[in-house]
C-alpha cells in the first residue's frame, strides 16, 4: 500500500489530502484495501453506493450493456437512456430530463436554464440569481460562481456574476435580495459538503412562493441529499415543495458518473432549445443501462424506506453518543445524512476510526458526517457507534 500511495503522491496533481488508504474491491457495506483489510463504509464514495458495492444484478446489467453499445452520441436514440429518462421523471415527478457526467454539469445545465428563461421574457442579460451560505454545488465556474463557501472560489475570481447570498432558514434575508432581474433562487434541500444543515419547511415554502409572485425558477440542489437519502427519493418531497428544475446525481448512477438536471414542462417549453446545450458523453447508453438498473433496485430492495428506518436509528444513536462526549456541540441531519459537530478539527477521529476497520469522512474541518450505503443495518450502525466512540476517546 505504501508504494501505491507514493506513486500517487508523484503522479496525481495533489487537489486532495487523501486519507492513508488504497481501497482494492467492495462487496455490500464492506470495503478492503489493497493489504487485504476490511473496513466498514460510513462513506459510499460521497453519497455514490446507495446500493453498496458489488450488487450482481447491477454488475450484470452493465456488463451486458459493455457487450451491446457503450456510446451513440446524443444525436440518435438509444433504449436505454430512455428506459432511464422514463424511470427518473416517474420518481421525481419532473417532466423532462437532460443527462450529464457529474453534478457540477447538471448545475451548469439548471443555471443555463434559468437564464436562457428569463432571456426569453425580456431579452436583457441582466439576470440575478440568489444562491445560499455554506452551499455548494461543484468545482466548475458556473456551479462554483453559486457555492457558498468563499475560500472556494476566491483564487478563481471573476465568476459568473450577478450571485447574491443569502442565508439558509432566513426568509428575510432572500426576500432583501429580491429585484425584477432574479431570474433563480438555488438551494440543497439539505446542505451537504457546507456542514449538513438541513432547511427548514416554512423556509422552503417561502422560496417557492417568492419564486411564483417573481416568475423565477427555484432551482433544488438534490445531488447529494437525493436519490433516497432522507428516507424520500428527494428531499423536497418530504415537504411537498416542487423546484422548477431539480439537479441529481452521485447515487444516480450507482458509481458510474452520470448526473441530470430535470424541470417542469413549462420550463422546458420556455427555455432550452435545440443548439443551446449538449454533451458528447451525457446520457450515453452505459450510463442509461446503469440508471434504468439503479431505480429498479431502488425498488426491489425498498431503498428509502431501509434509509428511513435505519436512518432514525442512527440519528437516536448519534444522540447518545453526543450526550456522551463533552467535544461534540450538535448533532444535524436527517435518514442517512447525518453530521456531529466537534469543538475541535475531526482529522484525528477520523484517523483512528480508519485504523479500527471504519471509513468515515468529515464535512469542513469540525465535523464528521455520516453517508453510508442505503442499504446498511441497524447491527451495521451498532458496529460503527462502537468504533467511533473509541475513535473519539483515543483522539483526545
Ligand atoms: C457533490 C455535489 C455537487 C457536485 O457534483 P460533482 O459530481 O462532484 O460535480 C453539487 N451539488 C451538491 C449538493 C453536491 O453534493
Amino acid at each position: 500500500m505504501e508504494n501505491y500511495i507514493n506513486e500517487a503522491e508523484q503522479y496525481l496533481l495533489h487537489t486532495y489530502n487523501r486519507y492513508h488508504v488504497v481501497f482494492d474491491h467492495g462487496d455490500g457495506v464492506k470495503l478492503y484495501d489493497t493489504d487485504g483489510k476490511e473496513y466498514l463504509d460510513f462513506v459510499s464514495g460521497i453519497g455514490v453506493f446507495a446500493l453498496g458495492y458489488n450488487n450482481k444484478k447491477f454488475n450484470d446489467v452493465l456488463k451486458g450493456q459493455i457487450d451491446k453499445i457503450l456510446h451513440t452520441s446524443n444525436y440518435y436514440y438509444n433504449v436505454p437512456t430512455i428506459e432511464a429518462a422514463k424511470a427518473v421523471t416517474k420518481a421525481s415527478g419532473m417532466d423532462r430530463v437532460f443527462f450529464t457526467n457529474s453534478g457540477a454539469e447538471a448545475i451548469e445545465g439548471a443555471l443555463k436554464t434559468a437564464r436562457k428563461y428569463a432571456f426569453l421574457k425580456d431579452g436583457k442579460n441582466d439576470h440575478e440569481i440568489i444562491a445560499m451560505n455554506h452551499s455548494f454545488h461543484g468545482r466548475t465556474f458556473g456551479a462554483l460562481s453559486v457555492t457558498g463557501t468563499p475560500k472556494y472560489r476566491e483564487a478563481f475570481e471573476p465568476m459568473i456574476g450577478n450571485i447574491k447570498f443569502a442565508e439558509i432558514n432566513d426568509l428575510e434575508s432572500v426576500k432583501a435580495l429580491v429585484t425584477d432581474k432574479t431570474c433563480a433562487i438555488i438551494c440543497e434541500t439539505l446542505q451537504g459538503e457546507g456542514g449538513i444543515y438541513p432547511i427548514e419547511e416554512d423556509f422552503l415554502k417561502g422560496l417557492r412562493q417568492i419564486c411564483d409572485e417573481n416568475d423565477a425558477l427555484l432551482i433544488l440542489d438534490e445531488i447529494q441529499c437525493g436519490m433516497g437519502r432522507t428516507g424520500y427519493m428527494y428531499c423536497w418531497q418530504k415537504y411537498g415543495v416542487k423546484p422548477d428544475v431539480m439537479t441529481t446525481a452521485k447515487a444516480l448512477g450507482g458509481g458510474v458518473p452520470v448526473g441530470a438536471f430535470l424541470m417542469t414542462e413549462k420550463v422546458a417549453q420556455n427555455s432550452l432549445v435545440a443548439g443551446d446545450h449538449g454533451s458528447t458523453y451525457g446520457g450515453n447508453p452505459f450510463v442509461g443501462a446503469a440508471i434504468t438498473e439503479v431505480f429498479k433496485l431502488y425498488d426491489e430492495l425498498n431503498i428509502c424506506e431501509n434509509a428511513k428506518v435505519v436512518g432514525d436509528y442512527l440519528f437516536a444513536e448519534l444522540e447518545k453518543v453526543k450526550a456522551e462526549f463533552p467535544e461534540i456541540t450538535a448533532h444535524r441531519g436527517m435518514g442517512l445524512m447525518q453530521g456531529l459537530v466537534f469543538d475541535k478539527p475531526v482529522a484525528d477521529i477520523i484517523n483512528n476510526a480508519l485504523d479500527n476497520g471504519l471509513v468515515l469522512i468529515n464535512a469542513g474541518t469540525q465535523i464528521i458526517r455520516f453517508l453510508p450505503p442505503l442499504i446498511i443495518t441497524k447491527d451495521d450502525v451498532d458496529v460503527m457507534i462502537a468504533i467511533l466512540k473509541e475513535a473519539i476517546l483515543n483522539a483526545r
